[in-house]
């Protein structure tokens, strides 16, 4: 979890210690640096908290996780094992757009455990019919 701007221009994440840059210390920023925007507010009872948190999960262990599982291991190397040749179009890998992608980065058509990932997006509100502007934007990564 780290606090966010609210214009989503700044992330209050750690940052280099000034005796010790190899360690990080807190960022005990209050306000954007870029349009000075407050890093908290004051709720209904007067306790202050951020404006907006941007909560996520480490994307690097969770691929590598995949391949210490022998059986999802087989599954990363789908793509490469399992392509047609008929001319076809049966998976996004046999797309022209992936093939062009593939033929500018040769590594990434070499190696069978090159993943593929595709991104998408969408808001909502948990809230249902309230009127407050209250929203979520998960941030689905898929392989
Ligand atoms: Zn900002």
């Amino acid at each position: 979890m780290v606090h966010a701007c609210p214009n989503d221009c700044y992330l209050y994440k750690p940052i280099p210690s000034a005796i010790d840059p190899t360690t990080r210390v807190e960022n005990t920023r209050t306000s954007c640096p870029i349009y000075g925007a407050s890093r908290y507010r004051s709720d209904t009872q007067g306790t202050t908290c951020p404006v907006k948190v941007l909560r996520w999960f480490p994307l690097i262990p969770r691929l590598l996780l995949t391949y210490r599982c022998p059986s999802l291991a087989d599954l990363m190397r789908w793509h490469h094992e399992n392509r047609s040749d008929d001319g076809i179009m049966r998976t996004v890998g046999d797309s022209r757009a992936m093939q062009h992608v593939e033929a500018t980065h040769s590594r990434m058509q070499d190696n069978p455990r090159a993943l593929r990932i595709g991104i998408a997006t969408d808001g909502f509100s948990p809230v249902g019919l309230s009127r407050k502007s209250y929203s979520i934007w998960p941030v689905m990564v898929i392989n």
